[in-house]
Formats: C-alpha cells, structure tokens, sequence
C-alpha cells in the first residue's frame, strides 16, 4: 500500500495537517481511521527527514509518570502489532525488545532507583527489575566491576523511527501528502481558521493540525497563538562498526550522568542529554559539535560511555570512525506533550513530546483525533493546551 502524494496541495480540504515528521503521520493515519481525508504538508522533499531522522529509536515504559506510561503504553501496543495496525506491509517498526538498563555506580543511585522502581510498580509496571552487584555483572558481562545496581526491563528496547512514520503515512489510506511544500501563513476570519498560504498555493480549510516538530512554534505563531516550548539541541554520534559491541546488548544508561549507548547498524549510536543546553532556534540544518563526542568517546571525560562500559577506552584507543546527527528536543515546562485545541477556532496543536515524540507521538495522535471527532472530551485530555504547566523535577536522566 503505496503513500499517496500529490504534486500540488488541493484549493480546499476539511483537514489539513503541517509537518510530516512521525506525528504528522500518525495524525494522519487516526484521521483515516476515524474518516477524515486529511492533506499533510511537508516543506522538506522527503517525509520524516528532520526530527525523526535523528532519533535513537529507543522506546521504554520505564518512565516518570503515570499519564506517560499510559501514553507511550499504548504506542508500544501499536509497534507490536504494526503491520496488522497499519494494514501495510512496505514498512516495518523495526522492533527489537533489547530491554532498557539504567546503571548506577552511587549510593544515592542505588536509593534513587529504587524510589523510581518503586513508583512505576505502583502505576502497573510490575515487569522492572532491580538487578544489583554481582548479579548485575553475570548478567551483563560488558559492565564495570564498579557498577553497583540497574533498573532494567526486557520488554523496552529499540525501534526504527522512520519505518514507523512511513508505515502509518502509507497506513492512512484516506490522507494526501504533498512534499516540498511550505506552510507560510495562515488566514482567519471570525469563525477562526479559513486558510492556509503554502509556497504551492493557498488551501482553504476550517481545520488545522499543527505538528511541525521543533518549528510548531513558529507556525502557530501565523495564527497569533504562543505555545510554551521551547526547543533544545541534542546530538548523536554514529559509530558504524564497532565489533565489541554486544549485538543484543539493551538501551544501556548510566543513571549517574545521563550518557547511553545502543548497538546500531556494526557498532552504535551514543547519545547525552545535557541538561546545561541552552534552548536554541529550530533550524533546518542542526550543527553538531566535535568536542559532544570527546565528551562521551575520551575516556577522561566525565560523561564517558567507557565509565560503566570499559570496553568503550579500546575503541577510542584505536580511533574508530564516527559521525554526528542532531537534531531539537521540543520542551514543554512539564515535559508532557501539548495536543488539542489552542484559543483560535479550527487551529489544533500536536507537538512538545519533550524527546519522546517516536514512543510517545504515535498514541498522542489517537488522543488528538479523538478530540477532534468529539469522541474524547477536551476535559479528559491529560495533554490539554489550558492545563496547568508545572515545572515537575527529573526522575530520569534523559
Ligand atoms: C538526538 C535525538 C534523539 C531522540 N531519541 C528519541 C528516542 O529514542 N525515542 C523517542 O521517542 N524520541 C526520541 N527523540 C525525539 C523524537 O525524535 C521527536 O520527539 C519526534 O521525532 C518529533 O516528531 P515530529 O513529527 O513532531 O517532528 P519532526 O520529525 O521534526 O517533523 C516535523 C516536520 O514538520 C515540517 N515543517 C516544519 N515547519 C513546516 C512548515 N511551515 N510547513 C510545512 N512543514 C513544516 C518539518 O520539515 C518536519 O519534517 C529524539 C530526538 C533527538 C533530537
């Protein structure tokens, strides 16, 4: 089942979705389910090539709330059974449960992590475990001998962001998608929203669906609306052959500093979400930074992978090739996602996954859908635009 593409957007449509990253896709997609004939529009020539691209493609429950769990949850259920989901088979989730382990080398880890374990077991989350010392090192023989205790569960692990973008683009069997295709401004009139003006012409509409990523933003601020987010780089290193790197190793954190590492392609993608980055304009073009790989590769560093995963100092000891991605986080002060309506009528809002929009965007389309049939409430929206935003602390490092 091909994705349906069109050379020039139509004069008119009932709902028209920007961005073509995973939640612009998704959207589509619960759109087609729910009956809607939805046109996305994607500035870039090719869909999922920004955000989505950069991704590590890890997906976990092991999380810090419950509404999260709910959410991500109900992706998850969606990659299990993706084909079947989609009705498409070009397009695979890529999914491999690889677990997620969260190592500690501190006292004040070690009670952290039970804290948090502790928590998750409370919202339903039964299936984590706390694996300590000895324990730990038989079970995970690449680890350090200093390694105290990890909080890990099986059933988390990897996935393949773009697969699954394009497998719900070509499962949205009632959507269009016009590429290269900029969205630049956005006409009102009393009732709201009337039309959008894309570099491809103008598509009148009463119904919008924000969903450009890092530069949703900026596109709600066509309509006079301010969203509260703000986006932040994060970076990737690509090492493509790495041979000591276990094959089925999980999503491996050091929950002390926050640097992870996961086996990709013949080696790995190593990654830090730095919490002293400053927020920073989307751009098309994200920079990357040599001295972002020093910091995990040199094992001097205090970031480095090597300081829970030794085997790391031979690989920076012989010089081993790597690349750099990156791309923004879009942050919300409470780190949960902003879906549903905003203050102008027809205008709708599905961005702000705070560095979870692969695991998390794919249910958070549902919620949006839902809200805009009626079938949900806009009370019973957890993710709601008028929510009280709270700035809520950091259980977990990424
Ligand atoms: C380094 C890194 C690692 C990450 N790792 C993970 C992970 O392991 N798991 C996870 O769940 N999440 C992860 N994330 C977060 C995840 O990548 C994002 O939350 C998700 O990709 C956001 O998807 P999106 O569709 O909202 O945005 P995007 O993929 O950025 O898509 C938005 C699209 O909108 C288009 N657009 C923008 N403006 C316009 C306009 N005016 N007109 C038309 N089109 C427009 C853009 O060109 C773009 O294609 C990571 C992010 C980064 C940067």
């Amino acid at each position: 089942m091909p994705i349906v593409y069109v050379s020039e957007p139509p004069a008119a449509a009932d709902l028209v979705i920007v961005g073509g990253g995973i939640v612009g896709a998704a959207t589509a997609f619960h759109a087609s389910r729910a009956g809607l004939r939805p046109l996305v529009l994607e500035r870039r020539p090719a869909l999922s090539t920004l955000t989505t691209a950069a991704a590590a493609g890890g997906y976990r429950l092991q999380v810090e709330s419950r509404e999260e769990l709910e959410l991500i949850g109900e992706s998850v259920e969606l990659f299990l059974h993706f084909e079947d989901a989609t009705g498409q088979r070009e397009h695979d989730a890529g999914l491999r449960q690889h677990g997620y382990l969260w190592v500690t080398t501190s006292d004040e880890g070690v009670e952290r992590q039970r804290r948090l374990v502790e928590a998750q077991r409370s919202w339903g989350l039964t299936d984590v475990q706390l694996i300590a010392d000895a324990d730990l090192r038989k079970a995970f023989p690449f680890l350090d001998p200093g390694t105290r205790q990890a909080r890990f569960r099986q059933a988390d692990g990897l996935i393949d962001p773009k697969g699954i973008a394009l497998g719900l683009a070509a499962g949205a069997t009632m959507a269009t998608f016009a590429v290269g295709c900029d969205v630049v401004g956005i006409d009102l009139d009393g009732d709201g929203v009337r039309a959008l003006r894309t570099t491809k012409g103008t598509v009148a509409t009463r119904s919008v669906v924000i969903a450009a990523g890092p530069f949703s933003g900026l596109v709600a601020r066509l309509a006079g609306v301010h969203l509260p987010i703000e986006t932040v780089r994060r970076q990737k290193v690509v090492l493509p052959e790495v041979p000591e790197v276990p094959r089925g190793a999980p999503m491996t954190i050091d929950d002390d500093t926050g640097a992870h590492w996961r086996p990709a392609f013949g080696g790995a993608f190593l990654l830090f979400t730095d919490p002293s980055t400053p927020p920073s304009p989307p751009v098309d073009s994200v920079p990357t930074d040599p001295a972002f790989a020093f910091q995990l590769l040199d094992p001097q560093s205090p970031q480095a992978v090597a300081r829970i995963s030794p085997f790391w100092r031979a690989v920076w000891g012989r010089g081993a090739p790597w690349l750099m991605q990156a791309g923004h986080y879009t942050m919300t002060p409470d780190r949960q996602p902003l879906i549903g309506p905003s203050s102008v009528p027809g205008l709708l809002v599905n961005t702000g996954y705070s560095g979870r929009g692969v695991m998390g965007g794919p249910a958070g389309s549902r919620i949006l859908v839902d809200v805009l049939t009626g079938k949900l409430e806009a009370g019973a929206n957890p993710f709601r635009l008028d929510r009280e935003l709270v700035e809520r602390p950091h259980l977990d490092p990424l």
